[in-house]
């Protein structure tokens, strides 16, 4: 029998032998249980800063017979309804349950508990991975109880339910997404039998609460590789059903002999690419929807090919709609989205040799501070096999960044504020808020955007000063 004893971190092991004691007073096997277990064997050091603790017994009770024994002692939380409880100590988060036996109905993720043995616990799991428990009792301690082969599984990179993958994705359809979610993160694969279990059992996602769905998809994005799981997501069913608009990107046609990319696996590598420069989620969430209009905008032209113009406009469009129906927040940092997929296509414009200094001093007022996140996204959108036209594209995002840091330097245009303002030009008209107070205002941003005056005050002063007499207004005083 495997004994882990000395895998476990120092602290760590030193609170589980108190909780060991604590159990052992109150007669319960105990057992420390799930991700922990897992990390621990993989060595996966992600600060190991959950703890799950199973007892055959009491989970409250062994929680604050615990804790007493901890100095200084932590306050214990608990959720009689649950069963369950928790207390915080330097900063590990210990949380403790009774060993409990479920059994589901249809129409529900949420199951029947009653209390059960260790056994009925890890039955109840989902992954062989996340199945093991170590025992923490003294007589024991360090024993890793693993029946369903789970360290086997880790050796072999394997997702596998212990029990019959059909019953438990039906059970609880999340376990789906979990198995996705996990395959992405550990770069395992799922076993052939789950993954048909999958296929079959996927519309019974629709019983999973949005929000839910999501966690999981976001940890899928965050994932170092997030294409392995929109693959399995994809060839699952799954994606079609909790988000559809990026499966209509999958497919090539032909015309007259002209076929177009697969911008499904196109925006797939695209994603992989910019996860190499950037753990922001948000930066790649704009990865994954910035050709995401190109099917509602496909066109093949004679003499031309395939097009797909304005995508980038219908696209920042779609974000709304998606993002409300994957309940994403609706805040700042959709509109940053919106606005990386809306220039998504700008700086490629500014690789053209005679660029001038206006269209350059455009895109930064437009992109503003994102131009960094911007950049990162347009490198990340070369996806040419050819190593030397990709070179000679990131070559050319060199000059343009150059350029951008030369313009940026002079004008100062990123977060600009033009140097006249509304009021200034209110009140040297002697007029109220009006139309043409927006059209001055708007005349001089455009002028000094286009370089016809320089980004100075007394330039702009005068410039509103010709505008507002074209407008028939006359300076007071
Ligand atoms: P993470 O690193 O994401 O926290 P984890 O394995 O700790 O991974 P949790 O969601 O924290 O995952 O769940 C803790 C444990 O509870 C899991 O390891 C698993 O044994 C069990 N579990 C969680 N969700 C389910 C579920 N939907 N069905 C069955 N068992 C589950
Ligand atoms: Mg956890």
């Amino acid at each position: 029998m495997k004994n882990l004893a000395q895998k476990i971190p120092e602290n760590i092991q030193k609170a589980l032998a108190l909780v060991g004691e604590a159990a052992d007073e109150l007669n319960y096997p105990a057992y420390v249980v799930g991700g922990f277990v897992r990390d621990l064997i993989l060595e996966r050091d992600r600060g190991f800063k959950d703890v799950d603790i199973v007892c055959v017994g009491s989970g409250i009770d062994l929680a604050h017979k615990a804790a007493a024994l901890f100095k200084p002692r932590p306050k214990v939380s608990f959720f009689k309804n649950f069963g369950t409880a928790q207390f915080c100590f330097r900063g590990i988060d210990f949380e403790f349950v009774g060993a409990r036996k479920e059994s589901y109905q249809r129409n529900s993720r949420k199951p029947i508990v009653e209390n059960g043995t260790l056994e009925d616990d890890q039955n109840r799991r989902d992954f062989t991975i996340n199945a093991m428990a170590i025992c923490i009792n003294q007589e024991g301690f360090g024993t890793l109880v693993d029946p369903f082969g789970g360290i086997q599984d880790l050796e072999n990179k394997l997702i596998r339910t212990p029990l019959d993958p059909d019953i438990t994705y039906s059970d609880d359809p999340l376990r789906m997404m979990r198995a996705i979610r996990f395959a992405t993160q550990l770069n395992f694969d799922i076993h052939p039998v789950s993954l048909q279990a999958i296929k079959y059992n996927k519309d019974r996602i629709k019983i999973v609460s949005q929000e839910r769905i999501t966690v999981e998809l976001n940890k899928i994005v965050e994932s170092p590789i997030p294409s392995i799981g929109f693959k399995h997501l994809f060839k699952t069913g799954l994606l079609k059903i909790i988000f559809p608009e990026m499966t209509r990107l999958q497919g090539v046609e032909e015309k007259n002999g002209v076929y177009h990319k697969d911008n499904f696996y196109h925006t797939l590598q695209v994603l992989d690419n910019l996860c190499e420069t950037t753990n922001d989620l948000w930066l790649r969430w704009a990865a994954i929807l910035h050709d995401i209009a190109k099917p509602p905008t496909k066109r093949f032209e004679e003499g031309i090919g395939w097009t797909f113009h304005g995508h980038e406009v219908v696209g920042a469009r779609m974000v709304p709609k998606i993002f409300r129906k994957l309940k994403l927040p609706l805040d700042d940092r959709m509109k940053y989205i919106q606005k990386l997929v809306a220039l998504h296509l700008r700086p490629i414009s500014l690789t053209k040799e005679n660029v001038t200094d206006s269209a350059i001093r455009r895109l930064l007022f437009d992109a503003g501070d994102d131009i960094d996140d911007l950049m990162l996204l347009c490198r990340a959108d070369i996806t040419s096999k050819n190593k030397q036209k990709v070179q000679r594209f990131l070559d050319n995002y060199d000059v343009v960044k150059e350029k951008l840091l030369e313009v940026e330097e002079k004008d100062r245009i990123r977060n600009w504020q033009p140097p006249i303002t509304g009021e200034i030009i209110m009140e040297t008209f002697n007029i109220q808020p009006s139309r043409s107070v927006g059209i001055i205002k708007n005349a001089i941003r455009e002028a000094i955007l286009d370089g016809i005056i320089p980004n100075e005050y007394d330039a702009a002063y005068q410039f509103m000063l010709v505008k507002g007499a074209e407008l028939e207004l006359t300076p007071v005083g």
